[in-house]
């Protein structure tokens, strides 16, 4: 899932477009839904004591009245014989017409958001029963938000949004992701002029009347929130996607036909993209099936598994979605505890896609633009709050970085090999897991123990604060590597330290395992050490001072140079960024030629900041349509960017 919050704005930088913000969702509706999922969000003990098997959604839907009249079949395999009652979650607000318990009618309680069924005294480990249950109701009355009549361009758009715990609003279903249906019907009548995408492969449509039924087929194992509707009179339109093995997956596009030239040429890129994760993390999991979008009506995406559900088209929603086909849907957290297990992949996925296209550039910006400084543990310690579990900073970002940093302790090929491996194991491939199976695969391919990596990263908070500083005694070169941190413990990684010698350049890895260490490198006879950059390639989410003899002369080495606005521009450029703390920025503006043209200096204070640029020269000579390259120099380093002035 991804939340946009602000449009993609057309930019000609020489490396990439910075993805869109997102942020954690708190609006009214979710406000209320916290306080239903108080008593609602885990398995009830009851609920433990039996399996999902299969479910058949039939829905009838009316668009003039916002009404749904809906069946729902679930098959269900015991597994505790001490079962009383057989529970499962629904919405309170939806009114319940029948139930049926293997063919005989039974009453209904219902109360509190959940269906009791009361289990047959006898009842054995094994047993399969089935569960008819029929209702209507308005599931957006109920209070979940998760399934919405809603409207584009004056036709009726109706469409779920279930993650993490809507689904029961629409369908009643033992509404947790650790236990996945093998298989899941699901069949939708609607008036003819609309079209439903749904999960799966569409076996069938009957017309009858001036109402059509669609009959979708998910025969791969999902979750409950996964499951979806998205209903419009769309303009479906297709792609394929061949596998290595020559396979064919088709690759279908449910779009507004009002958005079709807008978002065509990033949809087009969804079969690259494809054959770039299943290079990273194997095979496309749904290969028997489809891969497709549907436009909806929130303002973001939503990974539903073989339909994803868009309200934006920028490149970076389409990857982030698409991972998730892997991260979040074939391998789903267990319980929303482990959240990152889908968000921080899907948002490293981006990344991934960045670093395929632009190389080590793309890679390195997207993560530059992912860094979190903030509290709070990435392990949602309160998986009752959506704001929690969709915390951008921690569940997204912070979570990318933690798969970021895995990658360079355990090295670039080790950690592609962890992520086939971990989504090929049987225990977790169409299934769900938790951070600490993640972490034992991790451990076992790379024979590495990472209890410490785990631990401070995903169950502690904050990020080191480093300090160094080094001299060069004959042949040996000490450093001397401290933590300042007040908040949280102290951090334990190993860290690239690049000598820049006076006859050569190499990195040297230090392990630091303690608050203050001190490190003797042996140089070869005679070299001299001019300059020493700590963790150069960025691979540790971090700040860093460097301090000699205690004088804090470096200043930061951690500056994050933003988008400029508008880019193109014309009266006037605003250069946006980020500064650790308070240091010198030179601001230099060279023309196509190289010519320095504009320049300018100052101090600036931590924290966002920005400089802007009236597109004139020294002189006040405005200058003419062209492109111009924005070069900021700061304490340790300098960073480019490319803007285009337009007469
Ligand atoms: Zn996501």
């Amino acid at each position: 899932m991804k939340k946009i919050y602000l449009p993609s704005i057309i930019i000609l930088s020489l490396l990439i477009a910075q993805p869109e913000l997102e942020k954690q969702i708190l609006c009214g509706n979710s406000k209320s839904l916290l306080r239903i999922l108080e008593s609602s969000s885990t398995l009830t003990v009851e609920q433990q004591k039996y399996d999902a098997l299969f479910y058949r959604i039939n829905l009838d839907i009316d668009p003039d009245n916002h009404l749904i009249t809906g069946t729902t079949l679930a098959r269900i395999c015991i597994l505790d014989s001490t079962i009383s009652f057989i529970e499962l979650d629904f919405a309170s607000g939806m009114v319940v017409t029948e139930l049926l318990l293997n063919d005989t009618s039974i009453a209904v309680h219902y109360s509190n958001n959940m269906i009791l069924i009361p289990a047959a005294n006898g009842i054995q480990i094994g047993d399969t029963l089935e569960i008819i249950i029929s209702y209507n109701g308005n599931p957006a009355s109920t209070g979940f938000g998760s399934f919405i009549f809603g409207s584009h361009d004056n036709q009726d758009l109706i469409w779920s949004l279930s993650e993490p715990y809507g689904a029961r609003s629409w369908w009643p279903c033992k509404d947790d992701p650790s236990d996945k249906a093998d298989s899941v019907d699901i069949i939708v009548r609607v008036p003819s002029n609309l079209k439903v995408a749904s999960n799966g492969n569409l076996v069938d449509t009957l017309v009858l009347g001036d109402k059509t039924t669609y009959y979708w087929e998910e025969r791969y194992p999902i979750t409950t929130y996964l499951v979806s509707v998205a209903i419009y009179p769309y303009y479906v339109w297709h792609d394929q996607y061949i596998s290595v093995n020559n396979d064919t997956l088709p690759l279908d596009y449910y779009v507004f036909p009002d958005h079709y030239n807008s978002l065509q040429e990033n949809y087009l890129l969804t079969k690259d993209m494809i054959s770039v994760f299943a290079g990273l993390f194997g095979e496309y999991p749904f290969m028997d099936e489809k891969y497709g979008h549907a436009e909806f009506g929130w303002g973001g995406g939503m990974e539903h598994q073989t339909i994803t559900s868009l309200g934006g088209w920028s490149e970076a929603l389409i990857a982030h979605e698409l991972a998730h086909q892997w991260w979040g849907d074939m391998i789903t957290c267990n319980s929303f505890h482990h959240i990152w297990l889908n968000e921080g992949f899907a948002t490293y996925a981006e990344a991934l896609w960045w670093e395929d296209k632009y190389g080590p550039d793309g890679l390195h910006t997207d993560m530059a633009y992912n860094e979190y400084f903030g509290g709070g543990t990435i392990y949602v310690e309160n998986p009752v709050s959506t704001s929690d579990i969709f915390n951008g900073g921690l569940s997204y970002r912070k979570a990318s970085w933690v798969l970021h940093m895995l990658r360079h302790v355990v090295g670039d090929d080790t950690f592609f090999t962890i992520l086939r491996t971990y989504g090929d194991d049987p225990r977790y491939k169409h299934n769900s897991a938790t951070t600490e199976q993640f972490q034992a695969v991790c451990e076992s391919v790379s024979g590495l123990n990472l209890e410490v990596f785990f631990q401070q990263w995903i169950y502690g908070s904050y990020y080191p604060r480093y300090s160094y500083g080094w001299q060069q005694n004959g042949d040996t070169l000490i450093v001397n590597v401290g933590q300042y941190q007040t908040t949280g413990t102290y951090f334990q990684m190993p860290i690239d330290l690049k000598l820049i010698c006076n006859d050569t350049t190499y990195i040297e890895v230090v392990n630091n395992t303690q608050i203050n260490e001190e490190f003797s490198i042996i140089l070869e006879p005679g070299r001299r050490v001019m300059s020493l950059v700590f963790d150069p390639d960025d691979w540790i989410l971090k700040s860093v001072y460097f301090t000699n003899n205690g004088i804090d002369y470096h200043g930061p080495d951690k500056f994050i140079l933003q988008s400029a606005y508008p880019n193109p521009f014309n009266a006037e450029v605003t250069i946006p960024f980020i500064m650790q703390v308070r240091g010198n920025i030179e601001f230099n503006i060279y023309n196509l030629r190289g010519e320095l043209v504009y320049s300018k200096q100052g101090q600036f204070d931590p924290g966002k900041q920005t400089l802007k640029w009236n597109g004139q020269d020294y002189q006040g000579n405005i200058l003419s349509t062209g492109v111009f390259f924005i070069q900021m120099n700061y304490p340790g380093g300098s960073k480019t960017e490319k803007i285009l002035l337009l007469k």
